[in-house]
């Protein structure tokens, strides 16, 4: 029997702590209680959104007027070449079960918070690796008519902290179920020390407080070389960004003046431009505001298009 709750304050399941009451809420243990949770939903006229560790995202001050469902199938086997992971498991559970068991791959992602699941919709990754590179195919719940696939990598279209599930407009999103992620053998000791070591990096350098990570994608690809000509980067900067062919977008906020800007409970960090936080009394449309500002500031400096990296759930 499905424990559906009601009203549920929304800023309890995000990092951001943000987000008005879910109309309905439930968490799902098995894919059993997933089907049950959409078919709840199907007979009684509700959308429905999918929730992992609410790490990328925050909903709106009015809620969700539909059915949050959030996945907490949490099961790893490790096999010879492969790792099979339920999607409710958070990541840095599985990092350290890898790593534990000596094999490598998933080091780099060690700290970033939020689920398997919500790891691959928006292909995260840091320090050069991402998602896409370790995932080997997937398992998917068709929320249709519940039948379950098997789709291959290439079937989520990864690209820069996206796949086509971040943005699937239809109503009927796909439902991850297992990942199956690739495996090398690695030395169990020296696995454990990068993962504390990239532990510890990104404790000195993350803003402390509530947030749901980088707010905006750095910038990439062909624009970055004329940027770089144009605008007064260090000649270190120009090297190091020239090299990657990305530049952060937190020089371009920084250098916009906009370091520790504030609108109602939500601000710039002095510590990482591109991270937005909430004082503990920001709104989601606190949020909005924020994030429209810092767009049109960089916009009219540099003309530069920022896009959001986070996701507004309305
Ligand atoms: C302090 C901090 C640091 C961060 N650092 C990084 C970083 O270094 N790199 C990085 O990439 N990100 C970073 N993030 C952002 C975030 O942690 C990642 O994007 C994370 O992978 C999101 O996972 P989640 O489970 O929280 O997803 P959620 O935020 O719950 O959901 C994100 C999206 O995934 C979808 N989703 C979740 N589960 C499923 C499923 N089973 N099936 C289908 N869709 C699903 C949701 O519907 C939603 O569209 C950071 C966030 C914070 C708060």
């Amino acid at each position: 029997m499905l424990n559906i709750l009601e009203n549920e304050p929304l800023s309890k399941y995000t990092t951001f702590h943000i987000g008005g009451p879910a109309k309905h809420l439930v968490i799902v243990k098995n894919i059993e209680e997933l089907r049950e949770a959409l078919e709840w939903a199907k007979n009684n006229q509700k959308k429905y959104f999918i929730l992992g560790g609410g790490s990328n995202l925050f909903f709106s001050d009015a809620g969700y007027d539909g059915l949050i469902i959030k996945s907490a199938f949490a099961d790893i086997i490790i096999e010879e070449t492969e790792a099979i992971v339920s999607a409710g498991m958070p990541l840095l559970l599985a990092v350290k079960r890898l790593a534990e068991a000596g094999f490598k791959g998933l080091e780099n992602f060690a700290g970033i918070p939020g689920t398997i699941g919500g790891a691959v919709c928006g292909n995260a990754g840091a320090y050069g690796s991402s998602m896409s590179e370790v995932v080997l195919k997937a398992e998917i719940l068709i929320t249709e008519d519940y039948h379950i696939e098997q789709v291959k990598k290439e079937w989520f279209e990864f690209g820069y902290r996206k796949s086509k599930l971040k943005y699937w407009k239809d109503k009927n999103k796909p439902i991850i179920l297992r990942v199956w992620l690739s495996l090398e053998k690695g030395d169990k000791e020296e696995l454990l020390a990068r993962v504390k070591e990239v532990m510890e990096k990104r404790k000195e350098k993350e803003p402390k407080g509530f947030c749901a990570g980088c707010a905006f994608k750095n910038i990439k690809g062909d624009v970055v070389a004329g940027l770089l000509e144009k605008f007064d980067f260090t000649l270190e900067e120009r090297e190091r960004f020239g090299s990657r062919k990305a530049i952060p977008t937190a020089w371009f906020i920084d250098n916009a003046g906009l370091r520790g800007r504030k609108i109602g409970g939500a601000y710039i960090a002095e510590e990482h431009a591109n991270y937005i936080m909430n004082d503990g009394s920001a709104t989601a449309d606190h949020v909005l505001q924020l994030i429209s500002f810092v767009k049109q500031r960089v916009r009219d400096k540099f003309g530069v298009q920022l896009e959001e990296e986070i996701q507004i759930i309305l």
